[in-house]
């Protein structure tokens, strides 16, 4: 029996972590007897970047019930299929990460088993062609996938790009309309329980007050909840995630519209591309000990293939978490709790995973270290994973063109990348543990892209029949090109504005 419920839930911020929060709380808990406030100050304004996401975040939509086209029109997003890098093995490669699957597992094996051991006799092509979504990306073509397992497409997933300021405030109307109240101000102080340690009440720059039970700290990089006031300390990722700056530039809509982000390294970190309905937004990331401000902007101005429609803004950040991210009763979602670089679009991602595991350990008023631990070990784990992952991107290149690729390329990387890497270049197994966010298909397309390699293939292969494969496999490519054919266009699902 649960004696002591939670009442009153406080958001601290109104950013993406912060709406995200809100209408998801909106839906699972308004129940009548509990209120959620969401505090924030326009003065201080949100970051305003954080445009790409991966597949996962249309579950989180559609656990809010919201409907696809309503949303993308609300957000001027576009389709994703995945993410084309460029420059990132040798300077002058390019590979696509797609969403989704190459072709389709037979007898229980990973596909990419099978094309590993045909490669060798020749005319099976390279793995992207088995990819509904690769395939379709680089043919600027978008259908949502179909969900007769038979189909070519069924292997075909999908993301969105959207306008981060629309998306929270499409967001706020849906959490206000169902009941979240929205208090405007700044919050320059936050009393704490002498007993307990919890945060009691937030104290804002007019006077008023706002106490609760359960605090989620919203509030960006400045973590005024878990970091300020609950002083739980930040674990670094700068060794091996040295990229601690970025400049953000919106130019003009991008004529072809292509289904896909785009990330193009530099000589020290890479320039990211996504294209909006109404404009298209750009970045360029890059450590400061590698690379000067000034010489970066010049960069992103000079690559961008658009005009630009307002000025560059500059960010700086921190690369890591806080250690643990759920402390008494604060629990930090968003850049208060960390961040990754975005270059797998990873951190709204980690904002829907930290409420989705909230609400699974949904506390009371005692706040159980039992359930918070919990909270903090799948967490701890889900950021470790993506940043395995990124740090492959870095690491495994052939880049010495500048001192931050050889540096990347010579530095040690975590234990458990390490050994992932190795079980791969032996015979190009990947494990997928627990919860872990990245599939199999993204890290075989990953790991191939920066040039790994495998020696051999998995064994268990053998048991088929060679020759059949090699007849079915050109098949299989040509059945996905001939289904994504005839795919409409995706620059003409969202035709450019008309003048009136
Ligand atoms: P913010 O947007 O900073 O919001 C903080 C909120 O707290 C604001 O409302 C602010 O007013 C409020 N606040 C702060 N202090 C106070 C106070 N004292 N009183 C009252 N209110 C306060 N993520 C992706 O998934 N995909 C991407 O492509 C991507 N690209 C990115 C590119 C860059 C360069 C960066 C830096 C991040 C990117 N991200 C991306 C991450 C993404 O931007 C964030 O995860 C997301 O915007 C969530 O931000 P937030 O809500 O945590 O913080």
């Amino acid at each position: 029996m649960n004696q002591l419920p939670v009442r009153h839930v406080v958001i601290v911020g109104g950013g993406t972590a912060g709406w995200m929060m809100g209408a998801a709380a909106a839906r699972f808990l308004l129940d009548g007897e509990r209120s959620i406030t969401l505090v924030e100050s326009d003065e201080i304004g949100t970051i305003g970047v954080g445009e790409a996401t991966i597949p996962p975040v249309l579950g989180f939509n559609r656990m809010l019930g919201i409907d696809e086209d309503e949303f993308i029109r609300a957000t001027n997003g576009t389709y994703k299929l995945g993410i084309e890098f460029v420059g990132w093995r040798t300077g002058a490669d390019r590979y696509f990460h797609p969403f989704g699957t190459h072709g389709r597992s037979i007898e229980g094996l990973n596909f990419h088993q099978i094309w590993l051991k045909l490669q060798a006799r020749g005319g099976v092509g390279d793995l992207g062609g088995y990819s509904p979504s690769t395939v379709a990306a680089a043919l600027g073509r978008f259908a949502r996938p179909s969900g007769d397992p038979a189909s070519s497409l069924s292997g075909l997933s999908y993301a969105y790009h959207f306008d981060a300021g629309l998306y929270a405030a499409f967001l706020r109307r849906r959490a206000e309309a169902s009941g979240v109240e929205r208090v405007e101000g700044r919050v320059v102080g936050v009393d704490r329980d002498a007993g307990t340690g919890h945060v009691a009440r937030l104290r804002l720059e007019d006077g008023r007050q706002v106490e609760g039970d359960l605090f989620v700290d919203c509030s960006g990089f400045r973590s005024l909840l878990l970091g300020e006031t609950m002083q739980v300390p930040f674990e670094s990722y700068a060794k091996w995630l040295r990229c601690d700056r970025a400049i953000a530039v919106p130019s003009a809509r991008a004529a072809s519209l292509p289904p896909f982000t785009r990330s193009t390294a530099h000589r020290a970190g890479w320039q990211w591309r996504i294209p909006l309905q109404h404009r298209t937004g750009n970045g360029i990331v890059y450590a400061s000990d590698y690379f000067d401000d000034d010489e970066a902007e010049r960069l992103l101005l000079g690559r961008l293939e658009e005009s630009p429609i307002a000025a560059p803004r500059r960010l700086s950040f921190a690369a890591g978490r806080r250690a643990r991210l759920w402390e008494g009763n604060v629990v930090a979602l968003g850049l208060a709790g960390g961040f990754l670089e975005p270059l797998e679009s990873t951190s709204i991602h980690l904002i829907q995973e930290g409420i989705s595991k909230l609400f699974a350990l949904f506390p009371d008023r005692r706040f159980s270290a039992v359930e918070r631990d919990q909270y903090n070990s799948l967490m701890g784990d889900a950021y470790e994973s993506i940043r395995d992952f990124i740090i492959l991107h870095y690491h495994a290149t052939e880049r010495s063109d500048s001192p931050f690729w050889s540096d990347m390329a010579s530095m040690a990387v975590p234990d458990t990348l390490a050994a992932k890497i190795a079980l791969f270049r032996e015979k190009g197994r990947i494990f997928r543990y627990d919860d872990e966010l990245f599939s199999i298909p993204s890290w075989v397309a990953v790991m191939l892209g920066q040039g790994i390699v495998p020696q051999g293939y998995d064994p268990v292969v053998d048991a088929l029949d060679e020759d059949r494969l090699a007849t079915a496999l050109p098949h299989l490519r040509e059945a996905v090109r001939r289904a994504v054919v005839g795919l409409p266009a995706h620059a003409d699902i969202f035709p450019p504005p008309t003048a009136a």
